[in-house]
Order: C-alpha cells, then structure tokens, then sequence
C-alpha cells in the first residue's frame, strides 16, 4: 500500500522502514506535520501515517478522503489530535498503536520524580561549571510519600507498582478501576480527595473534553503546600498559567512536564537559535524546580521498533479487508471504555 508519512524523523524512516523489511509497502516520508497547508502531499496515498502533532481535523479528514486517502495509521497510542466523528462520518479508519512499551513511559515517568525529588537536573549543570556545592540541592525521600495517580491503565498501573517498590502510598482516581492494583493495596478515591492528599501527582489518563485542564487553579488550590505535578500524558491536562501562578506562590514545589498544550509547533525541533516566542513555556523554563521535555517519554529503541511492526501490521490487516488490532471506534473512544475493567464508583470531580 502507498502510505504517506508524515512528521518524519531520522528514526521513523529508519525503524519503519526495517519493519518493512518486504517492501510490502511503499512509503514516502514526509519531514513536514500534516496539517491544511499541507495536506496536499497525501493525495493519491490511500494510507496516511501520523503522530502525536500532526493535525487531523475535520477540514483536513476531508481533503484527505478528496484525495484517495482511506486509512489514518497513527504511530502513537493517542488520538485527540484526530477528528473521530468526521473520520466516521467520511468512512475512513483510524488505528493506533494503543500499546507498544508502556513501560518505557513509566520509568520515564519515574526518572522525572526522581530527578525533581532531587535536583539531579541542578547538580547535573552545577558539577559541570565547577560549583560542588549542595547548597539548595535538599531533596525528599519518596518513600514516605503518597503518590495519586489519576489514570490507573497500562502506563498509570506500571506507575504505581514502580512506585510501590520505593514504599510509597498509592491513591488513584479512575473511571475504572484495577482489581490487581486494588488488591496490590492502591486505594481507589475521588479525584479531589487525591488533590488533597497527594504529595506527587502524576497524570496518566487521555485528554479528552472531562479531563482537559483537570489540572486548574481550583484543583491546585485544594493540593497540599509544595505538592509536585508530573505529566507524561498530554499537556492540555494542565492550564499552564495556573501552574505557572501556582510555582510563583510556592503552591507547587515542582513540576515535571514531558507534554506541553503548545506543543505542536515547538517540540521535536532544534530551536536553539532561535528567540522562543511562547513567553508561557520561555517563563515556565525559568523556574529551578521544573523540569520540561520534548514528548519524549515513549523514546526508546524498544518502543519505536514496537511502534513501527504494530503500525505495518494495521496497515497490512488493512490492505487485506481485515479491521486493524489498533483500530479506533468513535464511540468506544467518547466512553474510554476498558472491557475488561470493573467500573468504578468513585465520583468525578
Ligand atoms: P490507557 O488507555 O491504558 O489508560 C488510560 C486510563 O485513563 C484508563 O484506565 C482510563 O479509564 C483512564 N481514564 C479515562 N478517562 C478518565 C478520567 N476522566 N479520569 C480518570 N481516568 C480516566 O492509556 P495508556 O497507554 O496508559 O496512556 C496514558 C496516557 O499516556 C495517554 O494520554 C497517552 O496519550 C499518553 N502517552 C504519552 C506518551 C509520551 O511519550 N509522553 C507515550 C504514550 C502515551
């Protein structure tokens, strides 16, 4: 199948391409995100190959399917970048890759508590100028920490678990909840009772219209005094600018943030010579206790050949009349349903 890829990096065309390894389909890297300006280049190619900030909306579905475009074969586990319901209305499939190596998002997850637990990312620069002082370098132990994790499924629950190996108390807020966490001693509780009881609370849940900017000045407002916040997720879960007011209070004692709600047109190129003009990312980098990266989390050799056979393979099934395993159903995404979950009771705040 001709498959057009977008937001191509060295390591897609690389890992992609040995997935390929029969040639069985054609495809044409693209380094430009797919978006109206360039949805152009997709014509002719039945599939299209996207990730994270390429942007799927209705305007752009439609060009798509204009131009013979059936398949959306999303590189990524998420998909709030793409419109579902205009992709069902056009008939056209999306998939994903809904899990391809949770647990690279995990320790990654884990390493940012760490490094903000300690001010590895301080003593990292500190050593290299020549400063071995410890002055302002006092970290916590995490052990005798409670962790609220809101979003308890494949990346979340890894989460928990790391963490319980340190001893710390877990508490989640979910949808659904987890019977191996629960009987692993994780305590299912409200959203704004783990606002109130946690002392890191790390974001694992999609984006979606009910969690968008769940992370607001009303929920940190509830948070204990110096609580940090850590998403790996996606960054529309956090207002920024309440974040940015809750640091400059001393609400907040850190932040570690691998996704920003900005992102789209700053991550994942080199900027360095360049004046950033985001003045809420540029003041968010001024603060010593936060730490920011580049959508990174899912970044490892494991993960990114994982990605691309799950990929080749939703698109193989495909071209064979079959339904792809990383299918999307527009609805089954609105509910965020988990078949094999038991629903939760826990109110939603
Ligand atoms: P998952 O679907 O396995 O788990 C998501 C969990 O969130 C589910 O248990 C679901 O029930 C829960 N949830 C849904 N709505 C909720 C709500 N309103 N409140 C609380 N919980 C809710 O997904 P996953 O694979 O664990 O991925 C989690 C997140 O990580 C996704 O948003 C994904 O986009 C993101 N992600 C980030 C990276 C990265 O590189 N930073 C890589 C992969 C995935």
């Amino acid at each position: 199948m001709r498959v057009a890829v977008f937001s191509t990096k060295p390591y897609d065309e690389k890992y992609l391409s040995e997935a390929n390894q029969d040639s069985r389909h054609d495809f044409k890297f693209y380094e430009t995100q797919l978006n109206e300006h360039t949805v152009r280049l997709a014509e002719s190619y039945e599939a299209v190959c996207a990730f994270v900030n390429d942007k799927l909306d209705g305007n752009v579905l439609l060009h798509l399917f204009s131009g013979g475009t059936r398949l959306i074969a999303l590189r990524c586990a998420g998909f709030n970048n793409v419109d579902l319901s205009a992709a069902e209305q056009l008939g056209m499939t999306v998939a994903r890759v809904p899990a391809y190596s949770p647990n690279s998002i995990s320790e990654y997850t884990v390493g940012l508590i760490l490094t903000l637990s300690r001010n590895l990312h301080r003593s990292f620069t500190r050593t290299r100028e020549g400063n071995f002082s410890l002055n302002g370098l006092i970290g916590f132990d995490i052990g005798r920490k409670t962790i609220g994790i809101i979003g308890t499924g494949k990346i979340g629950a890894l989460t928990a678990k790391a963490l319980q190996g340190f001893g710390c108390r877990i508490i989640a807020n979910d949808v659904y909840q987890n019977d191996e966490l629960i009987n692993a001693g994780v305590e299912y509780v409200s959203r704004e009772r783990l606002f109130r009881e946690s002392d890191i609370i790390s974001l694992h849940c999609p984006l979606m219209p009910d969690t968008q900017h769940l992370i607001n000045a009303d929920s940190i407002a509830l948070m204990r005094d110096g609580v940090m916040i850590i998403n790996t997720s996606r960054g529309a879960l956090i207002d920024t600018q309440a974040v940015i007011a809750g640091l400059k209070s001393k609400k907040i004692g850190a932040i570690g943030i691998d996704v920003y709600e900005e992102e789209g047109n700053i991550f994942y190129e080199d900027r360095s010579d360049e004046i950033l003009e985001d003045d809420v990312l540029a003041r968010l980098l001024t603060f010593p206790n936060v730490v920011v990266s580049s959508h990174e989390a899912f970044f490892t050799s494991d993960a990114l050949r994982e990605i691309s056979r799950q990929t080749i393979d939703n698109i193989s099934t495909y071209e064979s009349g079959g339904q792809p395993a990383g299918v999307i159903h527009n609805q089954a995404a609105q509910a965020s349903t988990k078949p094999t979950a038991t629903p939760s009771t826990v109110t939603q705040r």
